[in-house]
Parts: structure tokens; sequence; C-alpha cells
């Protein structure tokens, strides 16, 4: 209490009790007499008023007081959820406390309940994320592209080959019809079937080939369709049109390098088949008409002789260089490397081809230098290399033309590049990047010499694949042909 309360009480008391003296003191009809009547009215009625005023003061006070002790143990029952019993009550406000307490406690065992279970869902959340993340950790280390789509067509999920190989972006297109994010018609039919087909047979898939243009180079797909029952994550859209809710798996693998290799083999039994036939028809006709005593004169018989051993020394080629282009391929070739000088090696080659140049009145040249090039290679095999771009380069040259062969240091790139020139037919352009693929003649040569069409490969083989070098080509027809390969140089 305050000492301007205490004052104003103790005034109301004093003039009360003085009030009251002075009625007991005298006689009230002499006081009435002798006094004011009128201060002895304001005096009681200050007194009493006083009086009646502090004690309505000292009642709000009290209550006042305790109110404030009521909201504060609210309060602090809040803040402890309701669990704070301590209070003693008075004046009848335990109902109040009890309301409360009730009231908060209600509202705290809610807010526990709320808490615990935003606390699973976020856990379930959590979980969530992380199968999510882990599922498309999985997706995305399939080499395979996948498209998923749901049971509206359109697309769900699809890993980072789907996006490289079919060309879109998967947050750009989720959700959007498959033939607008594919922007392939037969595929996206074959997709939307597949959805018709899996909500009447569970279980129903498709398997077949598919060609598509990508990065303008046609690229060919073994695709795997399959119908999935559940797929639509889309919890406000869970029903199709047709009351069912099956999407579609769709699975592609790039098959075009496997298409090209078993074309490849294919087309590479028919030629050595035909390769093969070729000089063993020959052969045998050869035989038979000896056989039969159609060659009567020792010279027609010499001439038949002359032909079967021709055609056996090109039959015996031709499987020499099946075998080494096949052993080179499959990586069962037996590497023996040795260092070597090449220009050593070069020149043994010359002297092998020279009687074949004088033949042909073709001026054989090797351009010989005074640095010596040490490789570190398979000599027998270089050897060959050297031997077919010579032989080549004799043989598509006419008569009285020349070649020249040299060796070339690069010291910068720590190579060695041997070149053979010629001026020979040449070569139309349009057959340049042709030539090293086995069997391939040029058409306009096949008159000018008998060939396999296997020797610049066995060439690109030996030089490329097994010593790591290079071959190039430079040709104007009528005018000659460059033939070059590099390797590098020896420590
Ligand atoms: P081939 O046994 O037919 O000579 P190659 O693989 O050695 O087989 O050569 C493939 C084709 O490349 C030849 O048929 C010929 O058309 C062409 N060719 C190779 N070397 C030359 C050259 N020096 N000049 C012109 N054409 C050549």
């Amino acid at each position: 209490m305050t000492f301007s309360k205490w004052l104003s009480f103790g005034v109301g008391g004093i003039v009360t009790l003085l009030t009251a003296v002075l009625l007991t003191t005298n006689p009230a009809h002499d006081l009435i007499a002798d006094a004011n009547p009128l201060l002895i009215v304001v005096l009681f009625s200050v007194g009493i008023g006083l009086m009646l005023g502090m004690l309505h003061w000292l009642l709000i006070s009290r209550y006042d007081t305790e109110i404030r002790r009521v909201t504060a143990h609210i309060e602090s029952m809040q803040n402890s959820s309701g669990s704070n019993l301590n209070y003693q009550p008075g004046m009848g406000l335990e109902s109040i406390i009890e309301a409360a307490r009730h009231v908060i406690e209600t509202q705290s065992n809610r807010t526990e309940a709320a808490i615990g279970k935003r606390r699973a869902l976020e856990i379930e959340l959590r979980v969530a994320e992380a199968e999510r993340q882990r599922a498309d950790a999985i997706l995305n280390a399939i080499s395979d592209a996948v498209v998923v789509t749901d049971a509206f067509n359109e697309l769900s999920l699809a890993n980072d080959s789907a996006e490289k190989m079919l060309g879109f972006d998967l947050d750009q297109f989720r959700r959007s019809p498959i033939d607008r994010v594919l922007n392939d018609v037969d595929l996206s039919n074959v997709i939307k079937d597949t959805r018709e087909g899996a909500s009447n047979v569970p279980g129903f898939r498709r398997h077949l080939e598919h060609r598509i243009r990508h990065n303008g180079l046609d690229r060919v797909l073994d695709v795997t369709v399959a119908g999935i029952a559940g797929c639509n994550d889309d919890p406000d859209r869970n029903q199709s049109a047709n009351g069912d809710n099956a999407g579609v798996v769709t699975v592609l693998r790039d098959i075009t390098r496997e298409k090209e290799i078993a074309d490849m083999k294919s087309d590479f039994v028919s030629s050595v088949s035909h390769e093969l036939r070729t000089p063993l028809s020959s052969i045998k006709a050869y035989m038979e008409m000896l056989v039969d005593g159609e060659a009567n004169d020792d010279q027609t018989r010499s001439e038949f002789y002359n032909i079967i051993q021709g055609e056996t020394n090109r039959l015996s080629r031709l499987i020499d260089n099946i075998l080494n282009i096949s052993r080179i391929e499959s990586g069962v070739v037996r590497v023996q490397r040795e260092r070597i000088s090449l220009q050593r090696l070069i020149g043994e080659v010359v002297d092998v081809i020279l009687p074949q140049a004088r033949t042909k009145s073709i001026e054989l040249v090797y351009e010989e230098t005074n640095q010596c090039s040490f490789v570190f290679v398979d000599k027998d095999m270089i050897y060959q290399a050297v031997l077919n771009l010579l032989s080549n380069a004799v043989k598509y040259t006419q008569v009285g033309g020349s070649v020249r062969v040299s060796a070339e240091i690069h010291p910068i790139e720590h190579t060695v590049e041997v070149i053979v020139r010629d001026t020979g037919v040449g070569i139309p352009e349009r057959d340049i990047k042709n030539l090293f693929e086995k069997f391939f003649r040029v058409d306009q040569h096949k008159k000018i010499a008998k060939g396999t069409g296997l020797g610049l490969n066995l060439v690109k083989q030996i030089v490329e694949t097994v010593h790591g070098g290079s071959v190039s080509v430079r040709s104007e027809i009528g005018k000659g042909s460059a033939f070059a390969f590099t390797l590098p140089l020896a420590e």
C-alpha cells in the first residue's frame, strides 16, 4: 500500500474520530446548538466518505493483488505446461485457476501431440527424401535411358541418360504429355499403347527396335516398354479416365555400335567367303582344264601353272591378312617389341619391292637422311605395314611413274613419319574416307590391279591399334597419292 493511500485512510479516520469525540464529549443538543450544523454535516460526510472509499479501495486492492497473483500463476503454469500446482488460492478464485489449468493442460496435450505428429512427419519426409535420392542415384547409375510415364501418359521420371539420349530436360517437362517430351510419334504411340495394354493385362510389356536421330546421327535403340501398377505419384490424380492407375516404364538401350559390329561381322563373313571363292574357283577351273587335258602344249600348260600359282599366292595372302587383322582386333596378337632403326627397316623393304618396280619401269627412291630414328616396335608388323604401302604405290602407279619413300622426324612431337608418295592414278575424294575399311577397293582400280582390300586395313590396325600411332592419306586423281604413318620415337 502506498503512502498516499495510508494518508487518505488516516485523515478519514481522524475526521471521523474528531466528529465522534465532538458528539460524545458535548451533549448533542449543545454541540448542535453551539456548532455550525453545516460544519458537522460536512465533517461527518467527509469522514464517512473517506472511510467508505478506503474500505472499497482496500477490497479492490486485495482483489487486484489476488488477480495479479492468479495471472502470474496462470502464466507460470502456461510456461510449465500446466504442471505447477504450488499456488495456494484465496478469495474464491480457485475455480479460475482450476479452469485455467484444465485449459492449459488440454492445450499443452494437444500441442505435444501436434509436435509428436510433426516430428513423425518430418522423419517420414526425411526417409521419403532419402529413398527418392537413392532411387534417383540408382536410376542415374543406369547407363540405359529410363523414362517413366504415369496413367495420363505424362512424364513423371527420367534418368540422365534419357535426358541426353532423347534431348529433353526433366525439370522442364515433368508432367508434360509424352508426345510433347519425346517429339517422336512412333515411340509416344508405343508408350501409350502399352499403357492401354497394361490396364487390361497386368505386367504387359513390349520389346522392339527403334531408330532415332540424335545430334545429327542415326541411332538404333533396343526399347523395352513395360506397364507398371500404381506409378501415379500425384495424390490428387490417382484415378485415370479409365479408372486404373497403370503407368509405363520405358528402357531404351543404344545398340547402334552393336548393330554396326554385327553388320560388319556379317559383311566380313560374306566378303571373306566371296574373296576366298574367287581365287579358289579360278584354281579349280585351271586344274580341271589341266586334268581334262585341255592344255595341249607346254606353253599353255605353263600359263595355267602360273595362273594357279598366282591365285594360290593371293589366297595365302588373303588368309594371312584375315588372320592378322582378326588377331589384332581380338587382342590375341603377340607383340614382340624391340628397338630398331626405322631407316634400316625401310631400306630392307625397298630392296624387296625394287624388282617389282623395275618391271614397271617405276623409279623407286628412298630419300634417306643422315638422321637415324629409332622406334620401339614389333619389327615384323612395321615391316608388313611399309611393305603394303610400297607395294600399293607400285601397283597403282602407271609404267614410268615414280615412288618415293622417306622417314621424317618431328622433334617437338617426338615422332617419326613414314611417307610413301607416288605419281599414280590417285583416289577419288569420295572414296578416301573408306580406304582403310576392310575389303574396300576403289571401283576404277579393280581393273588396274588385283587385290584383297585388306592391305590398308592391316596397316591401320598395326600402326594405330598395336603401336598407338596414326595413319593418313592425301591424294589427287591423276596426280598421285601420299600415304603416311606416324610412330612415337623410342626414348
Ligand atoms: P588392295 O589389295 O586392293 O590393294 P588395299 O587395302 O591395300 O587393298 O587398298 C585398298 C584400295 O585402296 C585399293 O584397292 C586401291 O583402290 C586403293 N589404293 C591403295 N593404295 C593406293 C595408291 N597408292 N594409289 C591409288 N589407290 C590406292
